[in-house]
């Protein structure tokens, strides 16, 4: 799996992705995330990138040919079309199981940022498979959305967690939220770790997980335990705990 980042800002992008496990795994050769100046493949000898938008209107728009050279760059490193994505605040909001979608069924992603008010559509018609927001407010630029996305993949490549049971056993990976979690001192403020997790009892702590977890996901987000219920994803046992759940 290789990942480029088309950006303005590479360095922004290059300080968060040296750090922690994913700088970890990029020094380890685990991780390819590249990071591209899209400066680098404007034609212009003051190095400009955007200009005024058609129509009128305040800010500037980004130009097609600096972003398409530099997907054209990439094209002929990797010998063929990379998936392209496009930051914006118009595209379908990211999940975990886009995130997924996207380890599992591509071996090269571009990820286009955008800046000022966006980019000219042509280009955006021209390469892009799809365009993924990171949530519905509107940010200055893409390299956020990028260094989530790509933060979210890599850390499902394989090498960079020590174990897959790091990923599959969190919060949304298996469409619920997390059950709590506890480390040392067993009692804190007058807080105790719950009990039974403390027991050793191997099977009644992966039941008492399991329950938190239905529980979490209740109160937080229930929605999701109608889809996970649909999807077939919940056994009589989950059901009723639920059940226990509506009672109380
Ligand atoms: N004029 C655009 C609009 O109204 O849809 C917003 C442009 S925004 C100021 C500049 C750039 O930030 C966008 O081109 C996009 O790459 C990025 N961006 C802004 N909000 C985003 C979001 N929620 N998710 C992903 N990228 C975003």
């Amino acid at each position: 799996m290789r990942i480029d980042i088309a950006t303005l800002f590479p360095e922004m992008c290059e300080r968060v992705l040296d750090e922690s496990i994913i700088g970890r795994a990029r020094r380890a050769g685990k991780l390819d995330i590249r990071c591209r100046n899209i400066r680098d493949y404007t034609l212009d000898k003051h190095r400009r990138v955007d200009d005024t938008p058609y129509g009128g209107g305040k800010g500037m728009l980004m130009q097609v040919e600096p972003i398409y050279r530099c997907w054209e760059s990439i094209c002929e490193e990797i010998g063929g079309k990379p998936h392209t994505i496009y930051l914006s605040p118009k595209g379908s909001v990211f999940c975990q199981k886009k995130a997924i979608e996207l380890k599992e069924n591509h071996e090269n992603i571009f990820l286009l940022c955008g800046h000022y008010e966006g980019v000219d559509q042509r280009v955006l018609d021209e390469i892009v498979d799809e365009e993924i927001s990171i949530g519905d407010y509107v940010l200055t630029g893409g390299e956020l959305g990028a260094l989530v996305i790509a933060d979210a993949i890599g850390r499902l490549c394989d090498g960079v967690l020590s174990e897959d049971v790091c990923f599959t056993e969190e919060s949304h990976y298996n469409g619920l939220l997390e059950y709590p979690q506890y480390t040392r001192p067993p009692v804190w403020h007058d807080r105790e770790v719950p009990e039974v997790l403390l027991s050793g009892h191997h099977a009644n702590i992966v039941k008492w997980r399991r329950e938190e977890s239905l529980r979490v996901t209740k109160a937080r987000r229930p929605e999701l335990i109608d889809a996970a219920e649909a999807r077939g994803e919940l056994d009589k046992k989950d059901k009723a705990f639920l059940r226990t759940l509506e009672e109380e």
